[in-house]
């Protein structure tokens, strides 16, 4: 080879010691973040940090240069990371994903991704089996929940709907059932499925959050006499903001009755299914027709990573094909190997590594102990919250989220809102806890979720501490 500037960039010499030099670096992040009591973010403005990073091009040291990348990020692995729902992911799934990276097999067809493809079937097999599905079930991993949900509407409408609407197209009026809770991006998987706002069916939430299945029939019929043809239920497990599952059993019993599709998205608390202690949290998910787990959320993975197992393993066939039906009846030997047919991603990372990799090393008693953990600091803060009279629980926890406001008599809601978002804002610049935010109902919350295993009670005990100490400052002000 011609090119110097390329032998370098393969160098074996220089990617060992580069690599080891990383695997120190972040090791010792670690041992940071989880025993000392750093700083989980160094706020920045956004024009600050773009300025700060069109120096490091101009003049930073590349040795340098993950060193920075790790003061200018969010902390995960910190106990005080109380905030969004990724996880601290495991060091060995980090691990798999440097070997993902480097070996970059593709995994559209078998042979350019062996392991990873026969692995994929073991993995989704035993989430399935986990689920209550029988052997008919089968199931992929996909890059995120919000793919994955689109991906379970378009089985729903292929299995549902008479027209073959992947071939056709259809001017149709089509329509899903959601709780109006549910995750942004049903609602955005229906709108690209050509749904429309009419198509998305918005069913309300109890006091408690749960979709109120007393209201389903109304809604349905309601529906129907307007001319849509409903063909599939989302039931959340739980719902991003609040938490809150749906009773899966309900909506059941109500796709039963219609022949609809139910889809349980379960990005978040699928993982449920590991807890035999929170396990009846998704009491009734093996009624569904298809289930989405996330990996990067309640699994201990790194991003992104996400199960999408369905009841009848036939219809992960037929989402993105118009042969495949007739194919799979030709050949009898199910052609599950080759995966870019049954995913929305042609290429995608070697994902099902993490996934064998933390069952094989650690079993699945990991998962169990790590939902169980975070699920049960979820109703200890929820009961810390409800002792204390100058704060507010959004509702009792139904999980790992927990969502509160500071409250003061005298303050009108605007007032309350405002003081809300400022003690948020405070705590995002000051950095020693990081927590986000949530509007319910017109209240705004400060929104924990509390992913990680090694936050205590002393911790949270400490955060409500600093949200009195600026709520108070701010009142004062
Ligand atoms: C996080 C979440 C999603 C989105 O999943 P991504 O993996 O972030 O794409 C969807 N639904 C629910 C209920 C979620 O909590």
């Amino acid at each position: 080879m011609k090119s110097t500037l390329l032998s370098e960039v393969y160098n074996p010499e220089i990617f060992r010691e580069q690599g080891h030099a990383l695997i120190d670096l972040l090791a010792g992040h670690l041992e940071e973040s989880l025993r000392q009591n750093k700083k989980v973010i160094n706020w920045n403005l956004p024009e600050d940090e773009k300025d700060f990073w069109e120096g490091f091009l101009a003049s930073g040291s590349e040795t340098d240069f993950f060193k920075e990348v790790l003061v200018h990020t969010t902390h995960v692995h910190n106990p005080r990371y109380i905030g969004h729902q990724v996880c601290a992911p495991a060091p060995i799934a980090a691990l798999s994903g440097l070997v993902s990276a480097m070996l970059n097999n593709g995994m559209a067809v078998y042979e350019m991704g062996m392991a990873p493809t026969a692995i994929e079937r073991i993995i989704t097999d035993l989430i399935a089996a986990k689920i209550g599905f029988d052997k008919t079930a089968r199931g992929i991993l996909t890059s995120g929940g919000t793919l994955a949900n689109l991906t379970a509407i378009l089985a729903a409408r292929k299995a549902k709907v008479m027209k073959d609407v992947w071939k056709e197209g259809s001017s149709d009026r089509l329509a899903i059932m959601v709780s109006e809770e549910a995750h942004y991006c049903v609602d955005r998987a229906a709108r690209i499925m050509g749904l429309g706002s009419d198509g998305i069916i918005k069913v309300p939430v109890t006091d408690g959050f749960v979709m109120d299945s007393s209201k389903l029939e109304a809604y349905y019929q309601q529906a129907t006499e307007k001319g849509l043809n409903v063909f599939a239920l989302v039931g959340s497990a739980p719902s991003t903001a609040t938490g809150i599952y749906d009773d899966l059993e309900d909506l059941a019993a109500f796709c039963k009755r219609h022949g609809l599709w139910l889809h349980v998205d379960g990005a978040h608390g699928g993982a449920a299914v590991f807890s035999d202690k929170y396990k009846k949290t998704v009491k009734g998910i093996e009624l569904a027709d298809s289930v989405v787990i996330d990996g990067h959320k309640m699994m201990l993975m790194s991003t992104i990573t996400t199960a999408l197992i369905f009841r009848d393993g036939s219809h992960s066939h037929t989402i993105f094909s118009q042969e495949a039906d007739y194919l799979l009846q030709q050949s009898d030997k199910e052609d599950w190997f080759n995966l870019a047919k049954r995913t929305f991603e042609c290429t995608k990372t070697m994902m099902s590594l993490q996934w064998f990799l933390l069952f094989k090393t650690y079993g699945e008693k990991v998962f169990d102990e790590n939902v169980t953990t975070l699920y049960d600091l979820g109703q200890s803060f929820g009961k810390m919250i409800v002792a204390d009279p100058d704060l507010e629980l959004a509702t009792t926890p139904g999980s790992n989220i927990v969502c509160f406001r500071f409250v003061h008599p005298g303050l009108s809601l605007e007032e309350t809102n405002d003081l809300n978002r400022r003690i948020r804002q405070e705590l995002l610049e000051e950095g020693k806890f990081y927590i986000v935010q949530t509007r319910i109902r017109g209240k705004q919350y400060l929104r924990c979720t509390i992913m990680n295993p090694f936050t205590t009670i002393q911790h949270l005990d400490e955060l409500l501490s600093l949200v009195r100490i600026k709520a108070r400052q701010i009142l004062n002000a």
